[in-house]
């Protein structure tokens, strides 16, 4: 069902959620809007200013990841200073309660750990934005060192291997962390409710998340302010605003 309005929507999750054992949640960039960092597809989202740079294009050609980096560096003022969202903090309720063993994120913005959820307990789908890594020898850089040697040779710098380097995301056309899916699956069939939140559900293999859950039997709930294909698989349809919607989750 759509819930028809904020309070009734609020009621409505208030009550599944008590009634929940395990609860898994499932974020997506609209989690993260209210902190400042875009999502995607919203108008005015990173989509409808660039493509994304496909990563057989970052591996093909110096001037991609140039151009990939020249545009991470021009997002980092808004990463550097997210803080977590009424979103993000809810979520850490039901993580300190006990309610949530872990949690489901297609986000790269770190901001669920920052929120207090233990950085081994967020199965991070698409890598982290914070960091940097080779793709050869997967050695760490920080962003800062990498954004110097840019500045000072005009392109981006490559690791003592030869390897490039990297943020340490996973882009189209890029394999899935093998680990963060295998960790994810095993979550998504041990919950009996699953929390969809602010995602579009249109980015594959992510979105099957949702469908096993529903599929292995727990209750699924969809808050995004836009419809989603899964809507009608949903037990409970969230459209308002993520941060108002959660906000009276949050304890501590
Ligand atoms: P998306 O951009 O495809 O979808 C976000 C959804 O959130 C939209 O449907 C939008 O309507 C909804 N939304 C935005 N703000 C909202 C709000 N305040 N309340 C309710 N709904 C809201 O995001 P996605 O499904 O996560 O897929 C995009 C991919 O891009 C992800 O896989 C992720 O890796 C990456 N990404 C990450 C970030 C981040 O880390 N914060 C930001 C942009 C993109
Ligand atoms: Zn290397």
């Amino acid at each position: 069902m759509i819930a028809s309005d904020l309070a009734t929507a609020v009621s409505h999750l208030r009550t599944l959620v008590d009634n929940a054992s395990v609860i898994v949640p499932f974020t997506g960039a609209g989690i993260s809007t209210e902190c400042g960092i875009p999502d995607f597809r919203s108008p005015g989202g990173l989509w409808t200013k660039n493509q994304p740079i496909p990563f057989d294009a970052f591996v093909a050609s110096q001037e991609m990841r140039d151009e990939a980096w020249r545009r991470r560096f021009s997002m980092e003022e808004n990463f550097a200073k997210a803080r977590p969202g009424r979103g993000h903090q809810a979520l850490a309720t039901f993580y300190r309660a006990g309610k949530s063993p872990a949690l489901i994120t297609q986000n790269i913005d770190n901001l669920h750990q920052s929120s207090g959820i233990a950085a081994s307990d967020v199965i991070e789908l698409h890598g982290n934005t914070t960091y940097a890594v080779c793709l050869d020898c997967a050695k760490r850089y920080e962003l800062s060192w990498v954004r110097e040697k840019f500045e000072a040779a005009g392109h981006v710098p490559e690791c003592a291997c030869g390897g490039y380097i990297k943020t340490a995301t996973i882009s189209f056309g890029q394999a899935m962390p093998a680990d963060a899916m295998q960790r994810a699956e095993e979550l998504t069939k041990s919950c009996d409710l699953f929390l969809a939140v602010g995602s579009s559900l249109v980015v594959w293999p992510a979105a099957g998340f949702p469908l096993m859950a529903k599929r292995n039997g727990a209750s699924l709930v969809i808050i995004n302010r836009e419809p989603t294909e899964f809507d009608d698989l949903a037990d409970l349809v969230v459209r308002n605003d993520i941060g108002d919607a959660l906000n009276p989750f949050i304890t501590g």
